[in-house]
């Protein structure tokens, strides 16, 4: 395990050269509902080995999950590494708080709210509290359970009247 890269054990050991032009690969894979982001940005890429990665999709009934899996394996097979592995995990589950730093930026910047950090994944469903990507303000509501996409709500911004997409998939 020392050449691999992890992101649930929050360890990076030493990293070998395939094992970093692995994780540069994924790192350019965009995620499905939303291209801004990658698979990485988004915590979907849970450890990187020398020969195999292990992915958490956002939640099985996710429409984009085997999307998903079928463009890390052409960014891979695109990369000369087609010898790599893909492996899924739904354990533990994936969580929104995966969703790293940059990626919560990422979100911001692309207009849709992200999730709260900490919240339980359980809350997220029946949220009552989004904040504005737009002006910042919490007075907000959801208009609709689906958005531009399944994964996401349509929520409006009681502040400045702009609606936006709320990230919803876990
Ligand atoms: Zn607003």
């Amino acid at each position: 395990m020392s050449t691999a890269i992890s992101w649930t054990t929050g360890v990076s050991p030493a990293r070998t050269p395939a094992v970093q032009e692995i994780a540069r690969v994924l790192s350019q894979v965009p995620d499905p509902e939303i291209p801004a982001l990658s698979i990485i940005d988004l915590g979907i890429v849970r450890e990187v080995h020398g020969d195999r990665v292990i992915i958490t999709p956002t939640y099985s009934g996710c429409p984009a999950t085997l999307y998903i899996e079928q463009s890390i394996r052409g960014a891979l097979n695109d990369a000369g590494l087609a010898h790599v592995r893909i492996e899924t995990t739904l354990s533990p589950p994936w969580t929104s708080d995966w969703i790293s730093d940059e990626g919560r930026e990422k979100l911001r910047a692309y207009g849709i709210a992200p999730p709260p950090k900490g919240a339980a994944n359980a809350s997220l469903r029946n949220d009552t509290h989004a904040q504005c990507p737009r002006c910042g303000s919490m007075n907000t509501a959801e208009i609709s359970r689906f958005g531009s996409t399944p994964c996401k709500a349509l929520w409006r911004c009681n502040a400045c009247a702009e609606p936006f997409d709320r990230f919803k998939c876990h």
